[in-house]
């Protein structure tokens, strides 16, 4: 495992309209691990975002990832309402091959180094033990075991997020929140997109799912045997009488193949970064087309998490993330109201809070007396 080979990383930030505050490059020879920690912003609290562990191809994707990432959750939980800024953590190479007690023990140590401006969690490879093990050394970690204490794993509150995504999304569409009787199509049917279907079945739509794994879409059939089975994704996109599709699966779900020939009215999931490119947002709305954005949506996961490390109960935490609601509903009317695409007016809500966040830290900030 050689040493770091970039960094011309600040490049990808330029088109930013928020720098990166600080982005740490992580080694340690002994154990293998070579991570990189990028905060974002923490105007409005200390940065919160999950570590991904991933094979990246070259350092310069890592790092080119991490930073899109951090990017990503000062957005999300800036139009949550959280108090926590964004951030997010990568540690590079093939989790099956390299995870060790020692190399979480040492992201641990650099993840408490930073004395709590960012506070890690479960991501892509990697979860909820792992999070047990870097507690050991750190104490700015959520999705930790809940018999030790911890958030435990945030698929449920995600899939709850996305229901009242879902529901918010056909309110504006159809004038009432009601799924019964609507056809959603559910595309990757793991951790979130189960859950998202038991809620589906619950409220009376009728669900049709596809995954890549047999045994993922067998586990769904197997607990709800009234849901029907699609052979992939370009097969269920097509897929007549759908009323809302739910891209759960992997990134870059909307592209300019599947836009044209999407059937759904509505698109409502808990994949992030659906659009290929920011111009689908625009094809979208041009097809008549409703895009509730994935992270509006999907912040039922980091809203839990983040009201764990507050000591709020989880009566408080479920309403929170049953927020999510009014929140998509607010993004979809100032879409309308101002003739954009959903994902720009989310951008808009998003860097407003944003930038009067900085604005006051900067008034207020330390070596400023209060008041002057
Ligand atoms: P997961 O890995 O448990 O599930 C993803 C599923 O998608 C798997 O079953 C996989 O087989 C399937 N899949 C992969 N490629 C596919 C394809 N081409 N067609 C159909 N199915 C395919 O992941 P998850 O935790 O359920 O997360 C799902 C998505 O939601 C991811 O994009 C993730 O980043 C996002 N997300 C998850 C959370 C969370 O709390 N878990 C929070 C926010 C966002």
């Amino acid at each position: 495992m050689g040493s770091f080979s970039v960094m011309t990383p600040l490049a990808v930030t330029r088109s930013d309209s928020y720098e990166h505050e600080q982005v740490v490059l992580c080694q340690d020879p002994s154990s293998g691990l070579r991570a990189v920690i990028a905060i974002h912003s923490t105007a409005l609290g200390p940065a919160v975002g999950g570590v991904r562990f991933h094979p990246y191809a070259t350092d310069e994707e890592a790092v080119a990832d991490v930073l899109n990432l951090s990017r990503g959750m000062s957005y999300k939980n800036a139009l949550a309402g959280l108090d926590f800024g964004g951030g997010k953590a990568v540690i590079v190479g093939d989790p099956a091959r390299l995870r060790s007690e020692k190399l979480l023990l040492a992201y641990g140590r650099f993840v408490a180094s930073l004395g709590g401006r960012y506070v890690t969690g479960c991501d892509v490879g990697t979860d909820v033990a792992d999070m047990d093990v870097i507690t050991r050394v750190c104490r700015w970690v959520v999705c930790g075991s809940p018999n030790r204490g911890g958030t435990g794993d945030p698929s449920g509150p995600t899939a709850l997020g996305v229901l009242q995504g879902m529901r918010a999304a056909a309110q504006h569409r159809w004038g009432s929140s009601s799924l019964r009787g609507r056809t959603v199509g559910v595309a990757g049917v793991g951790k979130v997109g189960y859950l998202l279907v038991g809620h589906l079945v619950e409220e009376g739509a009728r669900v049709i799912v596809t995954d890549v794994r047999e045994e993922a879409v067998r586990r769904v059939v197997d607990r709800f045997p009234g849901v029907l089975v699609v052979d992939d994704t370009e097969t269920l996109v097509r897929t007549r009488g759908m009323d809302v599709y739910s891209p759960c699966a992997l990134g870059g779900a909307l592209d300019d193949a599947v836009v044209p020939v999407l059937t759904a009215e509505v698109v409502c999931g808990a994949a992030n970064n659906q659009l290929a490119h920011p111009g689908i947002g625009r094809q979208l709305v041009d097809r008549g087309i409703l895009y509730a954005p994935d992270y509006v949506v999907n912040a039922g996961g980091v809203i839990h998490s983040v009201a764990g490390l507050s000591g709020c109960a989880l009566p408080e935490s479920v309403a929170r993330v049953e927020r999510i609601f009014d929140t998509t509903l607010a993004v979809l009317e100032r879409a309308e109201a101002e003739g954009v695409p959903p994902g720009v007016a989310a951008d808009r809500i998003a860097e407003q809070r944003l930038t009067a966040a900085a604005r006051s830290r900067a008034w207020h900030g330390p070596g400023r007396p209060a008041g002057s």
